[in-house]
């Protein structure tokens, strides 16, 4: 659900910045269309990205005690012992 909003928000996004290239001088439909959907594409490339990174991060977890990342399995405050 919450994806799903977040597609709709890039899409309205693209399409106001679709109508701004539009109204520039010397640009035609498509042009315009043409940056629009290689922009949303760079868009999903860069946000998928992000979220891959996120879960790499996030994939070894975070300490329950401090709430710092846990790095190879221990977390760099709690268990220097
Ligand atoms: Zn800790």
């Amino acid at each position: 659900m919450k994806f799903e909003k977040r597609e709709i928000l890039l899409i309205v996004g693209i399409l106001f910045i679709m109508i701004g290239v539009m109204a520039l001088p010397h640009m035609n439909l498509i042009y315009s269309v043409t940056i629009a959907i290689s922009l949303y594409f760079a868009i999903r490339v860069f946000i998928g990205r992000r979220k891959k990174q996120i879960q790499k991060e996030v994939g070894q977890g975070i300490c329950a005690v401090c709430g710092a990342k846990v790095v190879e399995g221990k977390c760099p405050k709690c268990d220097t012992a």
